[in-house]
């Protein structure tokens, strides 16, 4: 039986950067997966093959799409019969999907990460180690790494299949649906009905909460969705479904709002309203690998499960499920079992939400801060006072930065507007540090940039923005 240090399950973020680290500290490692793509293995997980990057690829296709078509004009460029080529379109999606799940490939080979395509189960602790059926070859690891992610939650009154479908099919329609329904007003539900707005459906999201983002900072959350709201996405919250009926040409979904019944018809049905552990197939109520009441496994702050050796990361264990949480999670746990102090920062994640405007915050909302007993002072600034943005031709949206009002820390930043993803790094980089607004705003920001937004938020923190 061949003998590993380490044996991950599951090759998404969280599990192949927690082989290639392991590797890279002198460990011999492998990783089992069982996804694929166009019946061929694919490694990468829900993030690379059906996740963050096909939805930011059609994400960016549609943007321009739509750029062409409504806003050249204003830049002085008049272009007449532009139209959409959806199979080119999605053809361009699946080659940067191949392009980085093959990349993940290669990644394994360079590190020497034996790599199995196929199911991992859990089969029994031996002396050296746990004994893991990997795809049907029975190996022995000592450290156990349980990455198998999750996958979208169903909403038993409609079961996915036929014109109801969930991420995978949403980025892979064959024609644009003239009608389009989603449930579930989350990041995925609001990402995915932008893509298809802007290609031409008609779009409508049902939302069981009362508010838009109810995570997200008010001001942004309001500001959001009054944009969204603008560009035709139209939006009913507090509604209860009552009835799902697909059949042949589309589905009819019926539901109370404000006590009324409703009954729309639409020709696609988007299901977004949560994710599920993926425990099944992993053999854990075989070995006793303890979950929680919703299913997720059950971690202390080392990742260590209940089972000795057995260790869980990623969307599997639950929080934040983002890639890049998983991925920190798989260094920290890597650097753990070599003997490091490996450590994730959870009060700094960084949150996008890739439409436009993009949404994006880290730490605390202002609410938040003021429920966790600081005094807090804000500071806000808008994209329509900064030179780049208005050169963009969009200044939609602010950032707002959130301090303590005694210390001057940084307790959360808040943006919404143009490309504001990529302004969250000098973001998160300087709570990172427990930095101050001061801080923020007296370090040089290149002109003109749209982080000079960020710079400004900070001066406004003590009432002292230069350009309002
Ligand atoms: C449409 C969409 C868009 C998203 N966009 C973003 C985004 O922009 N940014 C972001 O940060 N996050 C995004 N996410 C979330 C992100 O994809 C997940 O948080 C991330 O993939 C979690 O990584 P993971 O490694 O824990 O799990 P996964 O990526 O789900 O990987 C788990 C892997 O384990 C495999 N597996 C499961 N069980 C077994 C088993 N028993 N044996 C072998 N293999 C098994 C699965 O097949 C899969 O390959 C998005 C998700 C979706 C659905």
């Amino acid at each position: 039986m061949d003998a590993y240090d380490v044996l991950v399950i599951g090759g998404g973020p969280a599990g192949y950067v927690a082989a290639i680290r392991a590797a890279q500290l002198g460990f011999r490692v492998a990783c089992v997966d069982a996804f694929e793509r166009g019946g061929k293995a694919s490694l990468g997980g829900t993030c690379l093959n059906v996740g963050c990057i096909p939805s930011k690829a059609l994400l960016d296709s549609s943007e321009r799409f739509e750029m062409i078509r409504h806003d050249a004009a204003e830049h002085g460029i008049q272009v007449e019969g532009a139209r959409l080529d959806l199979a080119k379109m999605l053809g361009r999606k699946e080659s940067v999907v191949d392009k980085l799940t093959g990349g993940i490939a290669y990644l394994f080979k360079k590190n020497k990460v034996t790599s199995f395509h196929g199911l991992g189960r859990l089969v029994r602790q031996d002396e050296g180690g746990w004994v893991v059926d990997a795809a049907g070859t029975e190996v022995v690891a000592r450290h156990v790494i349980v990455a198998t992610g999750s996958s979208p939650r169903e909403l038993p009154l409609a079961p996915f299949g036929g014109h109801v479908v969930e991420n995978s099919g949403a980025l892979a329609f064959e024609a644009v649906p003239g009608q389009l329904g989603i449930i579930g007003a989350g990041v995925i539900g609001v990402e995915l009905g932008s893509v298809w707005r802007r290609l031409g459906a008609q779009v409508t999201i049902l939302e069981a909460l009362p508010g838009f983002l109810m995570a997200a900072d008010e001001a942004v959350s309001k500001e959001a969705l009054k944009q969204f709201q603008k560009q035709g996405l139209e939006f009913h919250f507090g509604v209860q479904i009552t009835a799902v009926t697909p059949d042949e040409s589309g589905v009819t979904v019926t539901y109370t709002e404000k006590e009324q019944e409703v009954t729309a018809r639409f020709d696609k049905l988007i299901v977004s309203i949560g994710r599920v552990p993926n425990t099944a197939g992993l053999g854990a109520e075989a070995v006793g690998l303890e979950l929680d009441e919703r299913g997720f496994v059950k971690v202390d702050s080392h990742y260590r499960t209940n089972l000795p050796g057995v260790y869980a990361i990623g969307d599997v264990i639950g929080g934040a499920m983002l890639a890049h949480k998983a991925e920190e999670e798989g260094v920290a746990l890597a650097e753990t079992l070599a003997g490091q102090a490996g450590h994730v920062n959870y009060d700094v994640i960084p949150w996008v939400i890739y439409t436009s405007p993009e949404i994006a915050w880290a730490g605390l909302t202002e609410q938040q801060a003021r429920d966790k007993g600081h005094t807090v002072k804000t500071g806000q600034f808008p994209f329509s006072a900064n030179g780049r943005a208005l050169g963009h031709g969009d200044p939609r949206g602010f950032v707002k930065v959130v301090a303590d009002a005694d210390t001057d820390r940084i307790l959360g930043v808040h943006m919404v507007g143009p490309n504001v993803s990529e302004l969250m790094g000098e973001v998160v980089a300087i709570m990172e540090f427990g930095g101050s607004a001061e801080d923020l705003a007296r370090t040089v920001h290149a002109h003109p940039t749209l982080s000079e937004v960020v710079k400004e938020a900070a001066l406004a923190v003590d009432k002292r923005a230069l350009h309002l």
